[in-house]
């Protein structure tokens, strides 16, 4: 017999809450991939985007084949990281290791750069110039070539296994793959000398390592930019998570301004005899077709919005057959459409009402707030650039001011001296002369201090003296061992001056080194 009494309720409040992350609204954490076939697009923002990836993969394949007289003793490549003798050559610039903090420079100001950009035109990086994006175009081209634009793709997709397929299947693959192998091969290219490094990769006599570096980048251009294109943006770069902190609302996005294009209708003129609210997007998802994303950019900002403008250059397309002004999707700041959007909605009270921000004549009211190039010009934008400008300039400066001729001096520790039958006391010192240009030259070494002491180097004189004469080979350390030799009765001092001088190229090094006695090492 079943003793339960059902509780009375009345007195619970029932609390109206729904937990976010609700059962029945979970998604899985990876959404299986549904494929993306973009439609090629038309306009000025596709021309831009051709120039800059003709530019930067032609800056990517051909700048190792540049070269640059550096005379017979350095490398004649422009761009060279010659791992072998430690050293980067960029055109007239040589940085040897030591000088790492002008890369660390270049790396702050590249960081800082993408500040700036992000900051001002959003992610235009990500549209218009990152590596994935480019060589994502360049497969996409190499596609279409082969299959054919959207709707054929999407065919051949559909289709059952045919021999037709199979062989633009194959020949799609296989040129990517030789894509993939010439990225890879480029990238080698830059840490050798690459007229030399060719030959011997076809004549089976590189190193090991050559093979192997192509063999990876090859694959990772193949599978990065050939198969999971979109997928590298959505859930592998961290940028589009990061750039969320540098936007603001005055930043450069690709925004659809419903404020203008809802309520969107594939029949207007039908709707507006109805009396229906009309706006100017047509419902037509020309952008989405061109989308590389494959996002509809009329549900707002996304994640995923590489900010690539094809969808504007689509939408202008449509604008200009229907005779609309253009800009329906556009460049906006969120503020600018903040503004347009209040005076659509009567300041969020209703829905979108065109006619609220056009004229009789179908032009917009002058309220209607404009792009304007000033607010690219703001003052975090004016930090950011007055920042990269300013690491630029002081690297140049540093540059064309830094010492080509470097002293080290490592003093003998055992023994800390050596005191001789004639009283008189001597110290070895090892010398390491670097001559940082790329041709011998002669230093003139001299002490300075330690009156009456002189210097015995016997790789050069078996004679003492206060000045020697040393080759210093080009591009390259020179060590020396040198005894400093005071005579018995000269005073004390506390140290004293190794000086090298090379008077045709004004370059100098001096080091202060100790000298030690009985009684008073250091
Ligand atoms: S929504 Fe527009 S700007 Fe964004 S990725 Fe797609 S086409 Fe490019
Ligand atoms: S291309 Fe323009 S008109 Fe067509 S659906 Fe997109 S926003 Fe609307």
């Amino acid at each position: 017999m079943n003793t339960h009494t059902a509780p009375d309720t009345s007195d619970v409040e029932r609390v109206a809450v729904e937990p976010v992350n609700a059962k029945r609204n979970r998604q899985p954490l990876y959404a299986p991939r549904r494929k993306i076939f973009p439609k090629r697009a038309e306009g000025r923002f596709r021309r831009f985007k051709w120039i800059v990836m003709l530019v930067t993969l032609g800056i990517y394949y051909l700048a190792p084949w540049i070269r640059w007289d550096r005379g017979p003793y350095a490398p004649d490549q422009a761009i060279l990281v010659d791992l072998a003798s430690r050293r980067f050559f960029f055109f007239f610039i040589e940085i040897w290791p030591q000088e790492f903090y002008y890369v660390a420079g270049l790396l702050v100001m590249a960081g800082f750069g993408l500040f700036l950009v992000t900051s001002a035109v959003g992610r235009a990086w990500c549209g218009y110039a990152c590596p994935q994006t480019v060589w994502v175009d360049l497969f996409l081209v190499v596609e279409r070539a082969i299959e054919g634009d959207r709707n054929a793709r999407m065919k051949l997709d559909a289709s059952p296994w045919s021999a037709e397929k199979l062989r633009k299947r194959l020949l799609k693959h296989i040129v990517w793959l030789m894509i993939g192998v010439a990225t890879g091969g480029a990238w080698i290219f830059y840490f050798s000398d690459a007229p030399t490094l060719l030959v011997s990769l076809f004549t089976g006599t590189a190193p090991a390592v050559a093979y192997v570096t192509v063999a990876i980048l090859a694959s990772t251009t193949y599978v990065l930019g050939g198969l999971m294109r979109e997928q590298v943006c959505t859930y592998m770069c961290p940028w589009p998570r990061i750039q969320g902190a540098m936007l603001d609302e005055n930043s450069l996005v690709v925004t659809y301004n419903d404020w203008r294009g809802e309520q969107r209708s594939r029949h207007a003129k039908k709707a507006q005899a109805q009396g229906q609210p009309v706006g100017d997007c047509v419902d037509c998802n020309a952008c989405v077709a061109v989308c590389p994303m494959g996002i509809d950019i009329r549900d707002g900002q996304q994640m995923e919005c590489i900010t690539c403008a094809l969808c504007i250059d689509a939408c202008d397309g449509v604008m200009d057959k229907l005779g609309k002004p253009r800009g329906l999707i556009a460049y906006a700041t969120l503020s600018e459409y903040s503004a347009n959007m209040t005076l659509a909605t009567d300041g969020g009270t209703t829905a979108v009402q065109p006619a609220r921000v056009r004229n009789e004549d179908g032009s917009f009211i002058a309220a209607v707030r404009h792009f304007n190039w000033r607010v690219v010009f703001r003052p975090r934008v004016l930090f950011y650039a007055t920042v990269w400008v300013a690491i630029g300039i002081a690297i140049l400066i540093h540059l064309s001011l830094r010492e080509r001729l470097e002293l080290n001096v490592v003093h003998d520790r055992n023994p800390q001296y050596v005191l001789e039958s004639n009283g008189s006391i001597r110290n070895g010192y090892t010398l390491r002369i670097l001559n940082m240009v790329p041709a011998p030259r002669q230093v003139t070494l001299t002490m300075q201090g330690l009156d009456g002491a002189t210097m015995r180097i016997p790789e050069l004189s078996k004679d003492d003296g206060r000045q020697f004469v040393i080759d210093a080979g080009p591009d390259a350390a020179t060590s020396l061992k040198v005894f400093v030799t005071r005579s018995a009765g000269t005073a004390a001092a506390d140290g004293f001056l190794f000086m090298i001088e090379d008077s045709e190229h004004k370059d100098r090094a001096i080091y202060k080194a100790a000298f030690n006695s009985p009684g008073e090492t250091k």
